[in-house]
């Protein structure tokens, strides 16, 4: 077949990353509005940060930790479900504190683990009065009240578990870093001990790559990995949809925007335990942050989670640094790049900031709606669907 690249790119979409931000543009200007697309990414795989793997032991493994596609919103859940069936998972995630492991978020039960009986029912029992069944109440807010047990609750929160788990991330960064970057903050006033409360929450059965070459299965899409976007500078498409780094789009011209990246360490599991997707996190202990373990009945891999600079074409972009500096300089790329026709920044990376799958998802689709027109709702993937079921 010929390559869309040689024919006259004025009339092709080019879409620089094929992580969930890119496939899901890709798709909709395809399906949708029936035009060409090249899709470019600088990895060999598609997926990006989501991207996984089957081992020949029949493990799927994703390459940088499990991940649980979650939402609220239906049109998301429904758009995504349409590309592939989904198994229903309910996360469940610990932390090691003090040597005792806990389900965290921190919730009720929780405290009954950490804290002598007394001391934990005397907690709950003022928790269920001040607050509502259900709701997530910040250690700042715990702070407000003049009560000693819950103001050591909150201290107890953030120096065992917030501050030296986040301190594992942003190291240098750390004074740097708005407190609402730290994870786990919180306490849950109920014993639910899933790691997000969404409605709808699950992972694609035949893992993400599958469900992202599904998006990608178009006539009109043609696909380019290990294809960097400084290959495609100098041509000239109808649009273009950068889901990399602003940055790297205008070559540093300003500077470099600093991110951390993730590192995994795969190991084999002799005998592997029978949660089949442990997830524990290690705040006080450790070098790693924490440890994945993808399990079937009868083998398993263990993977260890370090968090380490992020360095040029060395490793992956995976938590953008939110501190002033970095900020402004995204402003000031933002506000060059306004000069430029045609040329549209989302995703994780385009708008240098943290966010979930779904709202990847949601950020393209919007994107769609609003250069294009389409409602929110409405997304026409039936025949898509008859693909891949
Ligand atoms: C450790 C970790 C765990 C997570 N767990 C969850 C979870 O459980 N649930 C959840 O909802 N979310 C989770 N996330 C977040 C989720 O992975 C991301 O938000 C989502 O995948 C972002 O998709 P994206 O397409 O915007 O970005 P990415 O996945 O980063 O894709 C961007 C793509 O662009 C490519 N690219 C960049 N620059 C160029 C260039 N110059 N030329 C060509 N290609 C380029 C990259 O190679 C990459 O493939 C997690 C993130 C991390 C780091």
């Amino acid at each position: 077949m010929k390559s869309l690249l040689s024919a006259k790119n004025e009339s092709i979409n080019l879409v620089v990353g094929a992580g969930f931000s890119g496939a899901v543009i890709a798709e909709r200007i395809a399906n949708a509005l029936d035009e060409k697309v090249v899709i470019i990414d600088k990895n060999n795989y598609i997926g990006g940060l989501a991207s996984d793997y089957m081992t020949r032991s029949g493990i799927r493994v994703n390459k940088f930790g499990h991940h649980v596609f979650h939402t609220d919103k239906k049109f998301i859940w429904d758009y995504v479900n349409s590309f592939s069936n989904f198994c229903p998972v309910s996360q469940k995630t610990f932390a090691v504190i003090d040597g005792i492991k806990v389900s965290i978020p921190v919730n009720i039960s929780t405290l009954h683990i950490l804290f002598p009986e007394s001391l934990a029912k005397k907690m709950e029992y003022k928790l269920l009065n001040l607050f509502s069944y259900n709701s997530e109440v910040s250690v700042d807010e715990l702070r407000k009240f003049n009560d000693t047990d819950l103001q050591f609750l909150a201290d107890y929160i953030s120096d065992k578990l917030v501050f030296p788990y986040s301190a594992k991330l942003w190291q240098d960064f750390m004074p740097e870093i708005e407190r609402k970057q730290f994870p786990y903050a919180f306490i849950r006033i109920s014993n639910d001990s899933r790691l997000y409360t969404t409605k709808y929450q699950g992972i694609p059965k035949k893992g993400y790559i599958d469900l992202m070459e599904n998006m990608l299965k178009n006539h009109n899409i043609e696909l380019c990995l290990n294809t960097d976007y400084n290959y495609m500078i100098s041509k000239n498409f109808k649009r273009i949809f950068f889901t990399g780094s602003i940055d790297d789009c205008f070559n540093y011209k300003f500077g470099m925007l600093q991110y951390k990246s993730v590192k995994m360490q795969f190991e084999n599991i002799e005998n592997p335990a029978q949660e089949r997707r442990l997830l524990v996190k290690y705040p006080q202990d450790f070098d790693f942050s924490a440890e994945h373990n993808f399990v079937t009945n009868d083998a398993g891999i263990s993977a260890k989670e370090y968090w380490t600079d992020y360095i040029y074409g060395e490793n992956e972009r995976a938590f953008p640094v939110l501190n002033k500096q970095n900020c402004e300089l995204y402003n000031k790329y933002f506000d060059y790049a306004k000069s430029f026709n045609k040329i549209y920044f989302f995703g994780r990376q385009g708008n240098f900031n943290t966010c979930s799958m779904a709202d990847a998802v949601e950020q393209a689709l919007n994107l769609f709606d609003n250069l294009y027109g389409n409602s929110s709702s409405n997304y026409m993937v039936d025949s898509v669907v008859d693909n891949c079921r």
